[in-house]
């Protein structure tokens, strides 16, 4: 048995050996420094659909800080890995019983969040995600784009999954707003809040249930309830239909040769 570990540990160190490496160092941008080292928009992309949940583009990225791609850096790299002085986050490549191919870290997780279904305790969603609805004030036709869950001032609302602060201001017909990115293709938004979570401001990195405000009337509204619209790349879906990203695992029947080759790459680096 330690035999057969010591010949499939080799087999796996062997195999990195063998894997070629190509680094992005950053001395404009992501997209300007991977143009320059022949990387392909589609890797590209890739990097920055998953790394996006852990570094802000805009903020984060430092000169000096470097993105290496393990294996073949135009279709299906092995390995994507993050290096800053800070930190280090790598995720590696994968294949799922369905046969699907997705990136996930040295504890065998993807990096996406898990979302919350709701961003608050509610009594009763008054109006849901639709086309057309008759608005109460303006007594006339208009899109909604969000749900209306009704709830008393002040109950504690909570951001559906990591992200940062993108705007937190009076926004017209909105009142207290929160807006919020996670990732690259995802946004929520919290309307018609009473008051802001204390401490919170345009920039701030907030965690999946973390309170970022409290229910209220402020802007066109009512009565005290939250609007709340969920984004993905650029367009409002309807929350409570829509499919959000689901953390996922590797099976735990690979995680031991999963987490191996994933440590022998790393110390590799
Ligand atoms: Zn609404």
């Amino acid at each position: 048995m330690s035999r057969f570990i010591l010949i499939l540990t080799w087999l796996c160190v062997s195999t990195v050996n063998a894997l070629e490496s190509t680094n992005i160092r950053i001395t404009h941008s992501l997209i300007y420094d991977a143009h320059k080292a022949n990387i392909s928009q589609q890797t590209v992309d890739n990097i920055v659909r998953i790394f996006s949940w852990r570094i802000d583009f805009n903020r984060d990225l430092r000169k000096g800080d470097r993105f290496v791609i393990v294996g073949k850096k135009n279709t299906a790299p092995s390995a994507l890995i993050y290096i800053s002085g800070k930190k280090r986050i790598g995720v590696f490549s994968y294949v799922d019983k369905y046969g699907r191919f997705g990136y996930y870290d040295v504890n065998g997780k993807t990096l996406y969040p898990t979302f919350l279904k709701a961003p608050l305790k509610y009594r009763r969603i008054s109006s849901e995600f639709q086309p057309q609805r008759f608005h109460p004030i303006l007594k006339t036709y208009l899109f909604h784009g969000g749900v209306d869950y009704v709830a008393n001032t002040g109950t504690p609302v909570y951001a559906v999954a990591d992200g940062v602060i993108k705007h937190r201001k009076r926004m017209g017909g909105f009142g207290k707003y929160v807006h919020i990115t996670h990732g690259s293709n995802y946004a929520t938004i919290y309307a018609h809040l009473s008051r802001y979570a204390s401490g919170l401001k345009r920039s701030s990195k907030v965690k999946k249930g973390q309170v970022i405000g409290y229910v209220g009337s402020t802007g066109r509204s009512t009565g005290p309830h939250l609007h709340y619209e969920l984004h993905y790349k650029g367009k409002r879906r309807n929350p409570l239909k829509w499919s959000l990203p689901q953390r996922k695992s590797v099976a735990k029947s690979d995680l031991a040769r999963f987490q191996n080759r994933a440590k022998s790459i790393l110390r590799k680096l």
